[in-house]
């Protein structure tokens, strides 16, 4: 199967050629038809198997014909972050390249006058998060009845973020005829429940099982203690020989303590997280991708679609809460047939995350190999509270280093005992997302657009600490 072989013009195709694509992927194979014969399409595919394309390519083709009217979209695209958002709008700058198609792109976190700008002159697609586009809405800036085709893309991930009674008032306000595609990397009962109330007679296409990751991503796993978790990372950074990284927490807070962590280490890391102001988060991923940063410490935020080329390492410095999440932070790496590698931190609070996850695979993390990895057993007493584990301690920045060139790990202390390595326990079958105790859902009112993943129970005991003024901590 060729892109030539799917109907698509010959601007597309060029474009398709520029962006060094050769075949297309199985969902660009079965939704590009669909969706330029004008059928609903439900598609059942995660991030990394080209399903922005998949309903990109077609969308540019048949808004090629038509004008935007003022104040009007006349195509809508629905997306849960900030980043899926932009990431996509950029997947139309380059498939567009050769179409002159008119984008406004409605993300929260930046001023509105631009944004209203471009929406006074009508747009030929909308890409939006949820809230955003209803504060326009509300505000009088742009009217949604010229809307044909409509995708809401990640709805799972909209069911988890809490964002579905905001897209049902969105669909509210769209006119009953028009071209709906969904995309969902999973089909809980709501998300179906959703299809069919928003889609007609839609062709359901479903490539890759939900839960599997990409071949191209050897998995591993180290077990450790919880208060031993930034040391082991360190001597992974060094015995892996990192160059760049994505780096997962569960929380934000834990996000900005790894993040100083690893700078007073003498490594060029960065933090991203959704309370970081949008100016900051786009700076900050656009740094990485561009190698100026070596080490992107991460919330979930950035799990989703995140598309970095070249990102041989992840590591996951928590389990997961949500087993999904596994699958798309892993799914970060090894992108595009490349090879990557997806190491996971676990410490006994996350054993039960873990089982979860393992459960979703179907199959055991395989343990790391790695003979030379030591660390301080935790002592029963919580030993003194080292400097990295306070918030923000004003000391002299370790000295710049170059891009994607962290510093191996300074000299370990002496080693008393070898990392806990164990078997995940298996432990008996349950529905998936059903697991945690302190796994509760969202709430159903709209809530803040980047609300990050992971607010488990389990707060690490260096956070019940005092906190030490930078003296004493030196
Ligand atoms: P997505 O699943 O949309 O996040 O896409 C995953 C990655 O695959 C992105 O880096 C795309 O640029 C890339 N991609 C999409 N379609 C193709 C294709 N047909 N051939 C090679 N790479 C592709």
């Amino acid at each position: 199967m060729n892109f030539s072989d799917l109907g698509l013009s010959p601007d597309l195709l060029r474009a398709i050629a520029d962006a060094g694509y050769e075949t297309p992927t199985p969902i660009q194979a079965q939704a590009i038809p669909e969706i330029l014969a004008r059928h609903d399409v439900v598609g059942c595919a995660q991030t990394g198997t080209g399903k922005t394309a998949s309903f990109t390519l077609p969308m540019i083709q048949m808004l090629a014909a038509g004008r935007a009217r003022a104040r009007m979209s006349r195509s809508l695209i629905l997306e849960p972050t900030r980043e899926l958002a932009t990431q996509v709008a950029e997947n139309f700058q380059v498939y567009g390249k050769y179409n002159k198609l008119s984008m406004a792109l409605l993300i929260g976190g930046v001023a509105y006058g631009d944004q209203d700008k471009k929406l006074d002159r009508g747009v030929d697609v909308l890409i939006a998060t949820p809230g955003r586009l209803l504060d326009h809405f509300e505000r009088g800036r742009i009217l949604l009845n010229d809307v044909r085709t409509l995708v809401i893309d990640e709805a799972d991930r909209m069911l988890d973020m809490g964002f579905i009674p905001d897209v049902e008032r969105i669909v509210g306000l769209l006119p009953p005829s028009r071209q709906t595609l969904l995309f969902s990397a999973t089909m809980p009962p709501e998300i179906r429940r959703l299809a069919n109330a928003f889609l007609t007679n839609p062709k359901t296409i479903s490539v890759a099982p939900p839960a599997s990751p990409a071949e191209t991503v050897t998995q591993a796993l180290v077990f450790v203690e919880a208060e031993m978790k930034r040391e082991v990372l360190r001597q992974l950074l060094g015995s892996e020989n990192v160059k760049t990284a994505l780096i997962f927490c569960n929380r934000k807070r834990d996000v900005d303590i790894l993040a100083r962590s690893l700078k007073r280490h003498g490594y060029n890391a960065a933090a991203l997280h959704g309370d970081m102001p949008q100016d900051r988060r786009t700076e900050t991923l656009e740094s990485f991708k561009r190698g100026e940063i070596s080490l992107l410490v991460a919330s979930d935020v950035a799990a989703r679609g995140l598309d970095i080329d070249e990102l041989p390492h992840v590591f996951l410095f928590d389990v997961p809460i949500h087993a999904e999440d596994y699958i798309h932070r892993i799914g970060r790496t090894g992108r595009a047939g490349r090879s990557g590698k997806a190491i996971t931190l676990v410490s006994p609070e996350d054993r039960r995350h873990l089982s979860g996850v393992v459960r979703m695979l179907g199959k055991d993390i395989p343990l790391l190999e790695m003979p030379g990895l030591k660390v301080e057993q935790p002592t029963a007493a919580p030993p003194p509270a080292k400097a990295e584990d306070h918030p923000p301690a004003k000391r002299a920045r370790p000295p710049s280093r170059s891009p994607r060139q962290p510093r191996p790990p300074a000299a370990e202390k002496p080693a008393q005992a070898e990392v806990k390595r164990t078997a995940a326990a298996p432990e008996p079958r349950q529905p998936q997302r059903a697991a945690a105790p302190s796994e509760s859902r969202p709430p159903k009112r709209r809530p803040a657009e980047e609300a990050d993943g992971g607010l488990g129970d389990h707060v690490p005991a260096f956070l019940l600490r005092p906190v030490r003024g930078p003296k004493a901590a030196a």
